[in-house]
């Protein structure tokens, strides 16, 4: 590609093995010819020492200007310390639905080999809305705040999901009968899109009922729409269901069409900087980001490289029962392209 048709996309390598697998990203996208034009921005848990502060404006911005990213995993500290940049990020942005495709790898052996499903997850409100006081010693609170507005937008992409990815039903999965106000709001707004959409089937599956569904036979289910908890969860356990973290990509859809893609796992502080992690989940991320760009072509020729890799089982990271290292990993689906 010329310099003048090259997409600008945000990239965030993040903490941890972030760096090494948003290198192998780059390297395989350099590789396929991918038009894209990198706008790197570091956010994590170092101080910026220009700014003094772990997110900067330009970051942002950086989002909101390109319309499109690509993040790696952000180290958070746990109970104390900085809000999870991950959760800014998302109220920043406005990154209002995670999106989770998660189907059986070709090649790669777990309990079933026929799961196609999308977890499509309400991200930016319900039991996440870090409202948490003391009432008295020994008492606290946490509120869980479903509106409608939000609940109608994300149902609402759900719907628009199905239809335009051919898929043919949608299930809202809910603890209504427990939780009467709350996921009651949620149900009556997927049943309002759900009219909009006669074409695709839908149903309402209890959060319950719906994982032990899910363990027992994951092909009973198509795109699965839900509130933040719930989608926390049952995006996780769907991830289980193929292989794991290392494998699984997401994309986060925002406000104005902005679409931020990013691996489900951490930053793996356990193996960062050793050359071991598994690249996989981050590449189906970036692979999720060019469908949304459109570039099918580059999208389908990545993922195929990818899966015929992984196949072959001759260069598999460590995870995955190999002893391969990043980069060999890398430069084998390099081959395949
Ligand atoms: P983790 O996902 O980082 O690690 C869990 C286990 O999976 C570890 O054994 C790790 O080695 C392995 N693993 C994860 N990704 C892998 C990969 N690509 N290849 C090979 N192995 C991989 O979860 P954690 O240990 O609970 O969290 C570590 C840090 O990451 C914490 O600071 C947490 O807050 C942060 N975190 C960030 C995100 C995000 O940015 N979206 C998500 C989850 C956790």
């Amino acid at each position: 590609a010329s310099e003048s048709n090259l997409i600008r996309a945000t990239l965030f390598p993040g903490d941890g093995i972030g760096p090494e697998i948003a290198n192998s990203v780059k390297q395989i996208f350099s590789s396929a010819d991918v038009p894209i034009e990198w706008e790197e921005h570091y956010v994590g848990q170092e101080i910026d020492p220009r700014t003094q502060s772990f997110l900067t404006w330009e970051s942002l911005e950086s989002v909101r200007k390109n319309k499109v990213g690509l993040k790696g995993p952000m180290a958070t500290p746990i109970g104390k310390g900085h809000r999870s940049l991950n959760l800014t990020l998302r109220k920043e942005l406005n990154l209002y639905a995670n999106v989770r495709p998660c189907y059986s790898l070709p090649g790669y052996k777990t309990r079933y080999d026929d799961v196609n499903l999308i977890t499509i997850r309400e991200n930016t409100e319900g039991e996440y809305s870090g409202l948490e006081h003391q009432v008295v010693r020994g008492v606290v609170e946490s509120l869980k705040i479903i509106t409608r507005q939000a609940s109608l937008r994300v149902a609402e992409y759900a719907f628009h999901y199905a239809k335009t990815h051919g898929r043919d039903r949608v299930s809202a999965i809910h603890k209504a009968n427990i939780m009467q106000k709350t996921d009651g709001l949620f149900l009556k707004c997927c049943r309002e899109v759900a009219e909009k959409y006669p074409e695709i089937k839908y149903e309402e599956v209890v959060i319950d009922n719906c994982c032990m569904m899910l363990v027992k036979n994951p092909a009973l289910f198509d795109v699965l729409v839900m509130p933040n908890l719930y989608g926390d969860i049952i995006s996780d356990l769907c991830a289980g269901l193929i292989g794991g973290l290392g494998l699984t990509p997401s994309c986060n859809i925002g406000e104005g069409d902005i679409a931020l893609a990013e691996a489900v796992h951490g930053s793996a502080p356990d193996i960062a900087g050793k050359n071991m992690a598994n690249p996989t989940a981050l590449l189906l991320s970036a692979v999720t980001m060019l469908h949304h760009l459109e570039l099918h072509d580059k999208a389908d020729r990545i993922q195929d490289a990818i899966l015929k890799t992984i196949a072959e089982g001759k260069y598999r990271t460590a995870d995955l029962g190999g002893t391969s290292s990043t980069t060999d990993f890398t430069k084998a689906i390099c081959d395949h392209l």
